[in-house]
């Protein structure tokens, strides 16, 4: 789910009014992808979506973005990305709904889903994406995963030697 309406469901999406909507298309299209995504990313691999909603939220961004940066020739807009979280408390994204307040999406969803982008940044960008998410599912469809499952795998997978890479925006359970 986004902060549009659209909602997901195993087999099912749905999404705001096309008719008389407020919303743009562009807006539209994005959140018809992202609750697609989740057939995978929450619909084949499970989490708890309350804890951890960064691992169905997150994930589902990434591979929406994933997707329309795959439909475009464009380069990934690492530094504006980066830069939506400058002046954001430093949270981790991993935190149980509630400890947010109101501000929960900017972590689950948005800076999640660019941490994971970070990740794949120096080893091919777009390329390294969609295998990374395709091994991820490999892995892990129809199972339920954690943030220190998620550590275990992108370590092993993208050979980090320490939790550098992780430290900035997941909390070591
Ligand atoms: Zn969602």
């Amino acid at each position: 789910m986004i902060d549009q309406p659209g909602m997901e469901y195993p087999g099912v999406v749905t999404s705001g009014n096309i008719y008389n909507s407020t919303v743009s298309d562009e807006s539209l299209h994005r959140l018809v992808v992202h609750e697609i995504a989740h057939q995978w990313f929450y619909g084949m691999i499970s989490n708890d979506p309350y804890h951890e909603a960064w691992l169905d939220e997150g994930f589902t961004e990434f591979a929406t973005s994933f997707y329309l940066f795959s439909k475009s020739k464009d380069d990934i807009p690492y530094k504006t990305m980066y830069k939506q979280f400058e002046n954001l408390t430093p949270l981790p994204v991993n935190l149980p709904l509630d400890q947010y307040g109101h501000n929960s999406s900017s972590y689950v969803y948005g800076k999640s889903s660019v941490m994971l982008w970070k990740l794949v940044e120096h080893r091919g960008g777009k390329k390294a994406a969609g295998k990374f998410l395709m091994n991820y599912y490999k892995e892990y469809n129809y199972k339920e995963v954690d943030t220190d499952e998620f550590i275990r795998f992108a370590k092993y997978y993208l050979h980090f030697k320490n939790n550098k890479a992780f430290n900035d925006w997941l909390a070591f359970q």
